[in-house]
């Protein structure tokens, strides 16, 4: 008689609950992902998946497709907002720097590669969970059906306003004082920015310019807000006009890019978690670590997340699973969130004397020294000889 796999119930087909069910069927787990989104539309535009989160795609077994489908970056650089250079640039494909493996995707191409690698009857869409349970033998997952279904472990994975996560972890998320706007180009005349990932930090405002392939770029621009509906006002015309006196590359992706495309977004973040779940009940992603986006990890750390779970999912008994990852896991994510916070202070301080030493500090920091910090943010750790060890 053989026994039996365990079952897992993920909540949320976001990155996160994408990756943990990839990394969960591959473990041996019997996966039931479940989404109140009736369809999956992606949310955003584009993703930076840095070599980090690409050598964790590859455990996932999805990297090949990664690489296919994304732009790999090339050169990076944060310039002022007349070009002067903050940080690099730096050309990262003909180093030892790990970000020569580093990608641009959009987000649609990186959820259908996701898609692809699980077992389609696994995923239920336009059923929302209200509330998950547990006791000693398992988890029962309430929907707004009026139905629940039973499993051995839950994976909360619905997203910074998880309410789950939230009573769990605590840790509420708050608005970080800026947002703007994000888009897809059409393809830009030129080859001025290919491979590229380029940002612009100016007063209290900033641009991204990252190529995303076949001539067209993801850009973003933010600013200070003083509430998150302001975002939602800004229009095509007035973000081409603040641009003007910006650099050229800026100007051309925002003239490259319908007036309707224009995604706002308002940046909330929440504190580092000091726990992952309790008992059968792990949360993941943005329900666990909600960070601000000036790393371009929060997708990459949820990558992480899952390749940590299949790894201990793998090797303890399905009790012990939250311990496993949080030893993993919760000093690495702590990390992240918090220089991720920092990352905004040199554009988004609202004291001008931190933003410019900021920026003086970072344009005069040696290149190696720069270097060695990025790419430490760049490797993946060895889980599985973490999980030896620990
Ligand atoms: C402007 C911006 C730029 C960013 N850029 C990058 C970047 O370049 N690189 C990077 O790595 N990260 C980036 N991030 C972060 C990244 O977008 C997030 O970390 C990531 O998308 C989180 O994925 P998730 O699956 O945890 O959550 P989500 O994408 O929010 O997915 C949650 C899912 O749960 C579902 N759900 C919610 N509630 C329920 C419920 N009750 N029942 C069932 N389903 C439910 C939702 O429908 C959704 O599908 C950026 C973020 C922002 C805001």
């Amino acid at each position: 008689m053989t026994t039996p796999s365990p079952t897992a119930l993920v909540i949320g087909a976001g990155i996160a609950g994408l990756a943990s069910a990839i990394a969960l069927e591959r473990a041996g787990f019997s996966v039931r992902v479940v989404d109140r989104a009736p369809v999956l539309a992606p949310m955003g535009a584009a993703l930076s998946i840095w070599a980090n989160a690409v050598d964790a795609l590859d455990q996932l077994g999805v990297g090949p497709a990664l690489r296919d489908q994304g732009t790999r970056i090339d050169q990076m650089a944060v310039f002022r907002r007349d070009g002067r250079p903050v940080i690099g640039p730096r050309q990262v494909n003909d180093s030892p720097y790990p970000g020569a493996r580093s990608y641009m995707v959009t987000r649609a191409a990186l959820q259908s590669i996701l898609l692809a690698a699980i077992d389609p009857a696994c995923l239920t869409l336009g059923v929302a969970m209200t509330e998950v349970t547990q006791d000693a033998g398992g988890v029962s997952v309430q929907l707004d059906t009026g139905t629940s279904i039973s499993g051995d472990i839950a994976i909360i994975a619905d997203g910074i306003w998880s309410s789950q996560a939230g009573a769990m972890l605590g840790g509420k998320p708050r608005h970080a004082g800026y947002g703007g706007v994000l888009a897809l180009s059409d393809p830009v005349a030129g080859e001025s920015g290919a491979h590229a990932a380029h940002e612009y930090w100016g007063l209290g405002a900033r641009f991204g310019v990252f190529d995303i392939g076949g001539g067209r770029r993801y850009w973003f621009y933010m600013r200070n807000e003083a509430d998150s509906a302001e975002a939602r006002l800004l229009t095509h015309a007035q973000i081409a006009d603040t641009a003007r006196d910006w650099m050229p590359e800026i100007g051309a992706a925002i003239a490259a890019t319908p007036a309707d495309r224009l995604i706002p977004f308002s940046i909330h973040a929440k504190p580092p978690p000091i726990r992952l779940g309790k008992g059968r009940i792990l949360c993941v992603g943005d329900a666990a670590h909600a960070m601000e986006p000036n790393l371009g990890q929060g997708a990459c750390q949820a990558i992480e997340d899952a390749v940590a779970l299949g790894v201990i999912a793998r090797t303890r008994p399905v009790s012990a699973i939250v311990d496993g990852v949080e030893r993993l896991r919760l000093k690495r994510i702590a990390h992240y969130v918090k220089q991720s916070a920092e990352g905004a202070r040199a554009s988004h301080s609202r004291s001008a004397l931190t933003r410019g030493v900021l920026k003086v500090a970072l344009g005069m920091a040696p290149a190696a020294l720069t270097n060695r910090v990025i790419s430490g943010m760049h490797v993946l750790p060895d889980y599985p000889a973490l999980a030896r060890d620990g």
